[in-house]
């Protein structure tokens, strides 16, 4: 018999805390979720926090990776009250001549609107279209350990395209239109859009808006945070909250403990329970640019000039491909700038229930120095005031969040970075640093699984997910 109280503890209840515990219960392993907050969720909580009856994702907001995540797709969310809300659009990019660019759900139709550029958008979307799934498959998963890949062609296209800079492959489009989509999507990397390796983050999010779109969850993000707590406490697993884990000794006896948190946080709980090379390894993880959110109560719907940016959920605000590069350059090397690219939901347009009946919800953010103290409200006002004048005066209440204030709200946010770790080459091919077995420590029971392990950022899930395989293949 056992003498441990768990076979699983898992500290910190974000997405990934979650997947790996769902990932252990299924097969009848005994879980316990800790969470340091009062709430569970991590990135993906929802709050009123402008106006009563005004409900905000205070992190993330639009999914598209969770719909196209391998793991999260084979669980039955729905029946867990999980419900998708879908706009028309992907995502809509305006530009000052008062139109904009759109990605459509299919790609013909995205470049059917794009003039010139239809041909060159075919051709780049075009061998990726009827293969979405198997493309997913293969890169929402660690580069090692092995198997090798099952669709090595597929995943070799999509490598010689997606390491290019992302104004490298933006030089196949002639218009500003083509070129700005790319550029905003590829900006969701917090890397310099001239970096390599830019273009594949732009391209992966694209390739998701044509295999799925890019979906809110009907309630908020919060709403896949508790079908997925839902899911896990049928399958027997406890969720404690208020439970800040600060050392080993505030973890009941368990034969495995999960780490939803960053290197930085690992190595100081876990203190002499992992070897000094381990610790100094985790120690040099590097971390990326913050962000500066506001979250806006509004009178009514966001009144864009161009009518396709009522059909998307997403809008993306800072016009060229050339302005949005200028503002990710001057981010990722430690300066503001007053035009910076902003990122824009406006999910009541498409789901009733997140505001009072004729009022709206904005969720805005835009990428800031590391750990800036500054307050961007106004500047990205100005961005959306721009490309919808009269928008200011239908804001009825805001919110800010700092990138300084981040780690209050979440401790893995460090700097207001959103990403678990700067998305460099070295981090973006391995993470937290290059090794055989990235989720395992040098200490059996120890295992790290938070988007600072491969594939990162965002709410997948999958990072928990190949943790909690890795540490079944011991048992
Ligand atoms: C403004 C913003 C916008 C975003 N937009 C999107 C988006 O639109 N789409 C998207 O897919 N992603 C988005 N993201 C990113 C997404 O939220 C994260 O990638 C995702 O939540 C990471 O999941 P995780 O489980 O690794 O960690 P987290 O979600 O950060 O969860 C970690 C949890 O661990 C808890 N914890 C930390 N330390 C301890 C401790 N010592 N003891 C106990 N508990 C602890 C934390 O309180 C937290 O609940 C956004 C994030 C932000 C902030």
């Amino acid at each position: 018999m056992s003498t441990q109280q768990y076979d699983a503890v898992i500290v910190g209840s974000g997405p990934n805390g979650l997947s790996a515990g769902i990932v252990l219960a299924q097969v009848g392993l005994s879980v316990l979720v800790l969470e340091a907050k009062q709430t569970i969720g991590g990135g993906a909580r929802t709050e009123q926090v402008t106006l009563p009856g005004f409900h905000h994702d205070i992190c993330s907001a639009i999914h598209p990776m969770s719909v196209v995540s391998p793991f999260l797709r084979t669980l039955p969310l729905a029946d867990f009250g999980l419900e998708w809300a879908y706009s028309p659009a992907a995502i809509a990019h305006p530009l000052d001549d008062g139109t904009a660019a759109t990605l459509e759900l299919s790609h013909d139709a995205t470049a059917a609107r794009l003039g010139e550029d239809a041909t060159a958008y075919r051709d780049l979307m075009k061998p990726f279209a009827s293969k979405a799934g198997m493309l997913f498959d293969e890169i929402l998963k660690p580069i090692l350990p092995l198997p090798p890949p099952r669709h090595p062609f597929l995943l070799a296209h999509f490598g010689l395209l997606g390491l290019q800079s992302a104004t490298r492959l933006a030089k196949r489009f002639k218009t500003k239109h083509a070129r700005a989509l790319l550029a905003g999507a590829a900006a969701h990397s917090f890397l310099p859009l001239e970096r390599i390796g830019s273009a594949s983050f732009g391209l992966a999010l694209i390739l998701a808006g044509h295999a799925t779109g890019w979906p809110a969850a009907k309630g908020g993000s919060i709403s896949i945070i508790n079908a997925m707590a839902r899911m896990l406490e049928q399958l027997g697993g406890e969720i404690r909250t208020h439970h800040e884990v600060r050392s080993l000794r505030d973890v009941p006896s368990s034969r495995f403990v999960f780490f939803d948190v960053t290197p930085r946080q690992l190595a100081r709980i876990a203190g002499d329970a992992l070897p000094s090379g381990y610790m100094k390894k985790l120690r040099a993880f590097r971390y990326g640019p913050g962000v500066c959110k506001i979250d806006l109560a509004l009178d009514g719907p966001i009144p864009w000039k161009s009518a396709e940016c009522a059909r998307s959920a997403t809008v993306h605000v800072g016009g060229t491909l050339e302005e949005i590069a200028a503002h990710e350059h001057a981010v990722f090397n430690g300066r503001m700038t007053e035009k910076p690219f902003v990122l824009v939901a406006q999910q009541s347009m498409f789901d009733a229930t997140r505001a009072p009946e004729g009022k709206h919800t904005g969720w805005a953010y835009c990428h800031v120095p590391h750990g800036w103290d500054g307050d961007a409200t106004e500047w990205i006002e100005q961005q959306i005031e721009r490309f919808a004048p009269g928008f200011r005066d239908r804001i009825l209440a805001r919110h800010t969040i700092r990138a300084s204030q981040y780690e209050q709200h979440n401790p893995n946010m460090i700097g207001g970075d959103i990403g678990g770790g700067a998305n460099v080459m070295k981090q973006f091919l391995a993470r937290p640093f290059p090794k055989l077995d990235p989720y395992s420590t040098p200490n059996p029971r120890i295992f790290l699984c938070s988007s600072s392990t491969p594939p990162g950022g965002g709410v997948h899930a999958m990072c928990g997910y190949w943790a909690a395989k890795s540490a079944l293949k011991r048992l």
